[in-house]
Order: structure tokens, then sequence, then C-alpha cells
């Protein structure tokens, strides 16, 4: 099976969840399985492995990949914010280690279908988990002008947010934004492109799929939720790959540390060996942080 999502930071996950071949584990966002199958390799047969995705269509493979694992695992179609009642569901009341490694994955971002790549044409949905109701189109074609720009100012710190949000109610009153093509090219009418040293699309795609995902406030609460689970010297791993996640996480644990509750493993972040970067360039603004449970 080739797989399209390649995992990210593996040997220092691996590491620093310290896992113990009878412990219980739980990856929060198990995508394509990458590093639950790392995980499982240590694991099986005498541990646990929960593996939790909103996106449903990916678990069908990720179920395949692990299959050689059977019994030591256990894949849910859900939300991370739910992890509590996942693991009472599963009569589980504490675990040895938990990861987050949020955001998308390439599973998701190379297929246009998802909206999610503002460099393939496609529906303008960007939902991770497709059971969901709202979208980026209805976002873009329902919010009002500010609104809009205050979601392009929060989540993607872009700062022409006013301009693209006029621009984009000014578009749409001629005939509805339906795909991401038609959002790229109105993003770059509404700004000096001569400004910007990445792709003009990047932090408004940021944005909208922050907003339609609610990431940032389920990020949040979910750590507080995982870390009650935790066993004492239980670890947690959160892999991000924008500022914004990075600093949940960073303040999160700030505040275990503040209340003795934990130790903070390292004070900066991880990031990639120019190893791994020439590899997979999709690791280039990967993050990783570490707390042990006191
Ligand atoms: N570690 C995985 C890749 C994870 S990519 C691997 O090695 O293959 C991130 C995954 O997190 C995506 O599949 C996405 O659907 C999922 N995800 C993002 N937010 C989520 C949430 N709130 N609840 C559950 N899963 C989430």
């Amino acid at each position: 099976m080739i797989f399209k999502h390649i995992p990210v930071l593996l040997n220092e996950v691996l590491k620093l969840l310290c896992i113990k071949p009878e412990g219980i584990y739980i990856d929060c966002t198990v995508g394509e399985g990458g590093h639950a199958e790392a995980i499982l390799n240590v694991i099986h047969p005498k541990g646990f492995l929960i593996g939790i995705d909103c996106d449903k269509s990916v678990l069908e493979i990720t179920e395949r990949r692990l299959e050689k694992f059977a019994g030591s695992f256990k894949l849910v179609h859900n939300n991370f914010l739910n992890i509590t009642d996942i693991c009472s569901r599963l009569n589980i009341k504490a675990i040895d280690g938990i990861i987050f490694d949020v955001g998308m994955s390439s599973y998701q971002i190379d297929n246009p279908e998802r909206g999610f790549s503002f460099s393939k044409n496609g529906p303008l949905d960007m939902r991770m988990d497709r059971s969901s109701i709202l979208t980026a189109q209805s976002l873009i074609n329902n919010l009002s002008c500010d609104e809009l720009a205050e979601i392009f100012f929060k989540y993607g710190e872009e700062r022409y947010s006013r301009r693209i949000a006029s621009r984009i109610v000014a578009e749409r009153n001629k005939k509805p934004i339906q795909t991401t093509s038609d959002l790229v090219t109105i993003i770059k009418k509404a700004i000096p492109l001569r400004r910007y040293r990445i792709h003009p699309g990047t932090r408004i795609f940021q944005s909208l799929r922050i907003a339609v995902n609610n990431e940032l406030e389920d990020l949040s609460a979910a750590i507080t939720y995982g870390f009650g689970l935790l066993k004492k010297e239980g670890r947690m791993c959160i892999m991000s790959f924008h500022s914004l996640e990075d600093r949940i996480a960073k303040n999160k644990f700030r505040e275990f540390k503040i209340n003795e509750q934990a130790k903070i493993i390292y004070k900066k972040p991880l990031t990639p060996t120019k190893e791994e970067l020439d590899k997979n360039i999709r690791s280039r603004s990967a993050k990783l942080r570490v707390i042990e449970k006191k």
C-alpha cells in the first residue's frame, strides 16, 4: 500500500512519548496511521491504541494498514474534542500517552474535491468531517464583510483582511463564489501582489479552514481533556503547523506547569532536521511540544 501522508517528526514522537509495550495510547489525529503504526509496532500485542479522526473516509485506509495489529487498536470516527466520552465508552480510565498531529493530512490537501488547496481547483468545502454542515462556501457567501475580515485577520493574520473581504462581497453580489479558483482570483485582484512572498491564498485559506472546523477552540479544549486522562508520568505530544496552533499548545502547557501539574520536556519546540526537510517539504513548519504529567 502506498500512503500519501508522510508522518512528521516520527522518531522524535516515538522517543518522547516514552512508549511502554503494555501502555495505552491515544492518537487524536490518526489520519492514514503513520504515527499509529509506529506506536503499534512497539505496543502490540500487550498495549492498546485508540486512533481518532473526524474524517471518516481516511479511516477505511487506516483500518487496512493496521490490520496486522488486530486486537491492539480501535479506530473511532469522532472529533477529538469528545475524547473523554470516547475513552469511557471503551472503558478506559487513564492513558500513558497522547498525541495530536493537528491540521490537514496530505490525503486531504491533495484531493481537490476537499477544497483545501489554493493550487488545485475544487469546491470551496474545507470540512475535515464531511458529515458536518458548515462549509467554506457558506461562510464566503453568507457572512458580512466585517465577519469575513475578522476571520481573515484573526485566523490568518492577513494584513489585507478588509480589502479582501470587501472584494469578496462585491464579487458575490454579481454571482455566488463556488470554487477555490474563484476565490484565488478574487484574492489576487484585491491585494498588491508584489508584497507577497508566499502564495496570496495561503493565509485566507488557512483562516477559512480554521473557522470551518473550529480548529483552535477544539484543540484548546481537547488538550485539557486529554491531559485529564493522562496517568502520572504520562506524556502528551502536540505537533502543530502554524503559529496560532503552537501558541495554544505553548500557553496550555505553561498553565499546567504553573499549576505544578506537569513538567515541560523541552522549553523550545522541536523542529524537523535538515534531513527530514529534504525528504518531506510539508514538514517545514512543524513544531513539536511535549509535557509530562506530575
Ligand atoms: N499522524 C497522521 C496524520 C495526521 S494529519 C499520520 O501519520 O498519518 C491530521 C488528521 O487530523 C487529519 O486526518 C484530520 O482529519 C484530523 N483531524 C483534524 N482535526 C481533528 C479533530 N478535531 N478531531 C479529529 N480529527 C481531526
